[in-house]
């Protein structure tokens, strides 16, 4: 069985898609992706050797070498342009993310659907999108085994869009979460104000040199945009 957060973004890739699953792990979302009738074929890109070891397992396993080509490499380096039309990245840090993308942006020529999940910092992940014209066109967040996650899926378009008058606030917790507002949103964001009010009273009564008091600024900025929202 597949974790919830794993369901979730084999969830949005439309039906009869080829994905890339970059940093595949154990391949269980891309096998999972085929049984369920989601994907016709995919390419499960790893770079370190035990876990593209064990994706191949998995594969062999489930009897879909046919099916699903398991890659060593770094990032987007596994995929030629065109081979793909969604890309499903899951369980890394955003900046990673937004790393992984950036260095293979000429790959995705050709991929008409994202679909991110940063464990943290998915802001980084938003700014790229932003920034390469990939329009954010559904959101999840929700709890799993105690822990809070979020997913992200862009096409390309009018990556402004969804943000309308509000984009800073909206690349830090989500333009379609922040309207949404879950229980599982209200959850992460009480507790990352708690936790950021601590840090700035903390920084706010220590020795005052002017990277704290740059740094304090900037909590102090996060705070407000998280009690606006
Ligand atoms: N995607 C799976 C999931 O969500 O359960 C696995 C997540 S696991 C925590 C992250 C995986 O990404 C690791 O197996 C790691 O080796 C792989 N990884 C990290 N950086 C990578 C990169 N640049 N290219 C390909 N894989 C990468």
């Amino acid at each position: 069985k597949l974790s919830k957060r794993l369901e979730e973004v084999v969830k949005s890739i439309p039906k009869g898609a080829r994905i890339a699953d970059i940093g595949s792990d154990h391949a269980y979302l891309p096998c999972y992706a085929y049984l369920q009738g989601y994907i016709t074929e995919a390419i499960a890109g790893e770079v370190v050797e035990g876990p593209f070891q064990s994706a191949k397992d998995q594969v062999k396993k489930v009897d879909l070498e046919n099916v699903i080509d398991v890659r060593k490499g770094n990032g987007l380096a596994v995929l030629e342009k065109g081979e793909v039309d969604c890309v499903t990245i899951a369980g890394m840090g955003g900046t990673l993310i937004s790393t992984i993308l950036e260095d293979g942006k000429e790959k995705l020529e050709g991929v008409t659907r994202l679909i991110l999940q940063p464990n943290i910092g998915a802001i980084n992940v938003r700014k790229w999108l932003l920034d390469n014209e990939w329009e954010i066109i559904d959101e999840k967040i929700l709890e799993d085994e105690k822990r809070i996650y979020e997913i992200v899926v862009a096409e390309r378009g009018e990556a402004k869009k969804p943000y309308g008058d509000e984009l800073e606030s909206g690349l830090l917790v989500g333009p379609v979460l922040r309207v949404e507002k879950n229980e599982a949103f209200v959850k992460k964001w009480t507790h990352e104000l708690a936790h950021l009010k601590q840090i700035a009273s903390r920084l706010s009564s220590s020795a005052q040199t002017e990277e704290s008091k740059q740094k304090l600024a900037r909590f102090q900025q996060e705070i407000k945009l998280i009690e606006e929202v």
